[in-house]
Order: C-alpha cells, then structure tokens, then sequence
C-alpha cells in the first residue's frame, strides 16, 4: 500500500477548506495486482482483505466488510437496515443487483405519518417504532452469498464477530456523530447503555465492545437468516417496535410490526439501470432506488455538451442545472416499481434527455425546475396518469456507507447499505446489540404522490452504487451516502473523472456541490469563498446558509495497466482505508 503523493497534495487543499485535522492513520489510495477493497473503515477493509486472502470471491469480502461496518460504523449501517448491492459477474460478463430495501409492515396505509390531515414532525417521526421498516440487510447477504458467493455466513461473519468481541477504539468522528444524537440515543435504555455514558457519548478511544452483537452474528453464522427472521432474534425485533426499550420517563409512538411481516421479507434480484456515457457502460440501481435512473438521465442530458473543452465555471454550472432537471423528475416519478408504473425508458431515452438540456440556460441558473414528460418517449403508454408538477423535496438524511470490492478473478461490488439517518430510529434490539432502521421516513408524508407509504412498499432511495464498463470490462466502480447528495456526489465524481480526466482520488476528493431543484445549491465548507464559487454567483448560483461535509465515496479504478487502485476519502469521515493484494497472495 502506498499513498499516493496526488492523494496527499489534494487532501491539504480539502483539509484548508474542510478546516480538519490532517491525520493519516488509515491509507485512503492503494494499488495492486489482485483483489482490492475500500470502505470507510479500517478493521472493515481488513476483514474484506482477510476474506480475499483466505480465497474468497468479492461478494464473500463484500459481506465481511458491510458486517464489520455493523460493529465499527453502527449508527450508518447494520443488520437493523436495508441496502443495495450491484455486482458484476466476470464469469459471465453480466451484472445484477441484490435489493434488499426495507419494506413497510402491512400494517402501513398512506397517512400513517400523518396527523390530523398534518404530517408529523420529522424528527419525532424518526424516533419512534413507526418509522421502522423491515429490516432487508441479512436477507440480501444471504441471497448474495448462496447465488454468487463461495462462502459461508460462519466464515464471512467471522472476522466481524472477532471485532465485536474483542472491541474496538471508539474514533472521533463516532463520537462526533454520537454526541449529535444524544438527544435520542437518551430515549432508548438498550441504546444508552451501549453507546452513552451518564447520557454522555463515550469518549474518543474507549475501547467499544458488542457482545450482543457479536452474539446476533454468531446466531445467523449457526442458523443462516432464520435466525434473524423467525424466532427469538425476530420476536425481539417486533418487540422493540412495538414496545420500544424507553428509558425512565420517555416516551415515542410504537410501531405495529408482525412476525409474519419479518417471515415474508424477500430481497429481489433485478436488473441493473444501464446507461451508456462517452464510450462508457454504466450500471446502476433501479428502483426502488432512485439512484440509478438520476445519475443516468443527468449524464445524458450532459452528454450534449463537449464538457471537457469548456472553461470549468461552464461545466459546473451545466452540472448543476442538469442536476436540477433530474431532481424535479425523480420527485415526480419515481417509487417502489411494484406499486407505481414508473416510466423508466422515457426518463432514460436520449431524447428524453435532449428535450430537457434544451431548457438549460447556458448564461443562467433556474430557480425551480418543472418535471418532464418522458411519456412521450415510452414505448408501453399503460400509466396514464402524469404528475403534473414535482413534489417538494421531502427532508431527507445524510447518511449511510458504501464500500467497494473486487477479487483476483475480476469479479467487482458495489455496494451501498444503510439504516437512513445516523442512528436510525435510535431503538437498539434489546439483547441483539443492533439498531432498527428509520427507513420508513424515507416516504413522502403527504400525497398524493408515487412515494407515499403503503403497506408491504417500499420507500424511495437516492442510493446509487454504480459499476462502469469499457470495452465490455470493468473500469471503475463508484458510489457514496448522503441521502438525495449521494446522487449528485456520483454525478459529479463521474464528470470529474470522465470528462475533466481527473484521477479517481482527485475526483473523489474535490469539493463538492449538490443542487436538488432547490434555489440554493448544498455546498461543504469553505467553498463559498473559493473563485470556483465565485465563478458560480455570477450565474445566479446561490449557496446554502450551513456548509456541510458532503457524502463519503469508495471507489475503485481498473488501470489499464491491469492494475487496480482502490480509493476511499483522504479527509471527509475520518479518513477512508484502500487496501490492495499483490501478485502471489
Ligand atoms: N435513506 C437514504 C436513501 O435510501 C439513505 C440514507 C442516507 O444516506 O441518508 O436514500
């Protein structure tokens, strides 16, 4: 493992703009000859690393890693939650995805998060057993073990279950994330215990253990995802939702989860989202993902424009208006394929797209964006129905992790999984040591609208783990959490890359800028006085009042060479860890 110069010098230019402490304990670029992984988390690339090094495939490691994240990174991700994972199949040169998103309890009908004809408070609706979908993550494993794996859960969770035993230091940026939720972290006995001392959060480097984590891997490596789905694991589950573990005095709104809910849980194995984009082949997440779809129509309405020969300001600002076109369509289209027929070829039709680059202003920014009618490029015309304008953008969280992995034999994931916002509903499983998602709040409150709940749907993502081809081989894979930003991060570490020909961890670590058909453009902090942001204003652009860290990408890079370059963050999240194989292991 080396890290790379590159990677160095643009990670002091974040870290001024970031204002964060450089700290280079983890390796955040690395290149080798074999499998290689990255995600956000040392012990979780080492246990990705382990698995690879033992002979298993990238879908084994991608296992590994996404359950060590469960210990390591718990309030993103965890057996509490849901995800995507795209993978390609070198074998058969072919590349599927594994949904296994939450799914509403047949208890859920539209106004569930209503009250009064009102919606809820967002964050008293988070905190609460409502919001709880059933969890999908040991279902997906499991589908992605036993179809394309070569391994067993008992080998796979067996380093995770080795970290949460024996513990591991508590880093700043899990402390940091722990004191922001104190709040509701406080409300939860299971969850107080675990993670607050005296309802403070646990100082930087205590040493984190999880025994009842460990004890929940050790029941699904025994009795595979029956355990978690039938039995005392699932009569646990259902228990916490509906009778949430409060502390003294606290109060929240139970859930109304069953048994048969969490027995019937499926993952679906669907088709990859496939765009083509300067020479390469993109494949993404469908639906229930809206990932996918927006990343794909934004490089088609961008693919008019020859970026790569126009001043930067021009390209930012193309970028950031095709963005606000996709978001005004995805808010107005896009759900759970089983309840709504979802125009899918119209949105990704290249003429869709050139319709829509026709309303960008080259001079100007828009303020609001309409949706578009991809009807009219649809070739089955079944749904009539035609939203007539975008829905408000719902609040949503910024979260998640997503990790990367590719083996010897070419096989590559991409990964994205996720219990919504940091913490979840805050409801740790008494005696399971794991948090119930908050999935459910991923709905629109209010209709009538394609993402309204509904009893057995699931809610729309933004997740977009994405796996690119050229020339029928894999070139670089990408993705990231951040909610709706995780869309316009991979939108625009693709544009860095492809067409402004930055290097993978250059165009990873580049500020980011994320407009979602809002007046002002999400932004991190210290870009606003940059001249690249000044460059923006004179379009119009405006930028929003608080800065904020945006996403936190793992990617992996295919070099010509035969080479592979794993890249995770140089500063954003506590630094991410890249980890390589070399010829011979
Ligand atoms: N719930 C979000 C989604 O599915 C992911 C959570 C986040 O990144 O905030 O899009």
């Amino acid at each position: 493992m080396t890290i790379s110069a590159r990677a160095l010098a643009c990670g002091l230019t974040l870290s001024i703009i970031l204002n964060v402490p450089l700290a280079w304990a983890k390796t955040p670029v690395a290149t080798g000859t074999g499998g290689a992984v990255a995600t956000i988390s040392e012990k979780a690339s080492e246990s990705a690393m382990a698995i690879l090094n033992r002979g298993g495939n990238a879908i084994d490691a991608a296992v590994a890693a996404a359950a060590t994240l469960g210990v390591t990174d718990p309030f993103s991700c965890g057996i509490g939650g849901g995800g995507f994972m795209v993978i390609y199949l070198a074998k058969d040169k072919r590349v599927i995805t594994i949904d296994h998103r939450e799914t509403a309890p047949a208890s859920f009908t539209p106004t569930v998060f209503q009250q009064k004809g009102k919606p809820v408070d967002f964050d008293t609706a988070v905190a609460s057993g409502m919001s709880v979908g059933v969890p999908g993550t040991v279902r997906g494993w499991h589908e992605a073990l036993t179809r394309y794996g070569t391994m067993s859960f008992k080998q796979v969770l067996a380093p995770a279950i080795d970290v949460a035993t024996k513990g591991f230091p508590v880093s700043p940026t899990l402390h940091k994330l722990t004191v922001e939720n104190e709040k509701k972290f406080r409300l939860f006995s299971t969850t107080s215990a675990l993670y607050l001392r005296n309802g403070k959060a646990v100082p930087v480097d205590t040493v984190l253990r999880n025994p009842d984590l460990a004890k929940a891997y050790r029941e699904l490596a025994a009795r595979g995802p029956k355990a978690f789905y039938e039995g005392p694991m699932a009569r646990a589950i259902v228990g916490a939702v509906n009778s949430p573990p409060l502390a003294e005095g606290a109060s929240v709104r139970p859930g109304k989860m069953t048994m048969a809910d969490l027995a019937n849980y499926e993952a679906r194995i669907r088709p990859p989202v496939h765009t083509t984009y300067r020479g390469y082949d993109l494949y993404g997440m469908g639906l229930p993902s809206s990932g996918g779809i927006a990343v794909g129509e934004a490089l088609n309405i961008l693919e008019g424009y020859d970026l790569k020969a126009l001043p930067r300001s021009e390209v930012d600002h193309l970028y950031l208006e095709a963005s606000r076109l996709v978001f005004a369509d995805r808010n107005a289209y896009l759900a759970d394929p089983e309840f709504v027929d979802v125009p899918v070829a119209g949105l990704l039709s290249k003429q869709f797209a050139a319709q829509r680059r026709r309303l960008i202003n080259p001079n100007g920014a828009a303020i609001r964006a309409t949706a578009g009618d991809p009807y009219q490029f649809q070739n089955d015309q079944s749904f009539p129905l035609r939203p007539q304008a975008s829905a408000a953008r719902a609040r949503e969280g910024a979260h998640t992790t997503h990790l990367t992995v590719s083996d010897k034999d070419g096989n590559v994931v991409s990964y994205t999984f996720t219990i919504e916002s940091w913490g979840g509903s805050g409801i740790t499983v008494p005696g399971y040591g794991f948090l119930l998602n908050n999935e459910m709040t991923d709905f629109d409150f209010v209709g009538p609208r394609p993402n309204v709940p509904e009893a057995y749907k699931r809610p729309r993502s933004s997740m977009a783990p994405t796996i690119a081809l050229k020339s029928g081989k894999p070139a670089f894979t990408i993705g990231s959490p951040g909610g709706a930003t995780i869309i316009t991060t991979v939108l625009q570490t693709i544009i860095n890359h492809v067409d402004l020909g930055m290097p993978m961890d250059q165009a990873v670590n580049t500020p980011r800028m994320s407009q979602r058909n809002e007046s002002e453009t999400s932004i991190e902090p210290g870009f606003s006085a940059t001249e690249q942001a000044r460059a923006l204003v004179r379009y119009g652009h405006q930028w929003e009042a608080k800065p904020e860290e945006i996403g936190a990408a793992n990617a992996l890079v295919f070099n010509p060479d035969g080479t592979v370059t794993a890249v995770s963050e140089s500063l954003r999240h506590g630094i991410g860890a890249a980890m390589v194989q070399h010829r011979g292991h």
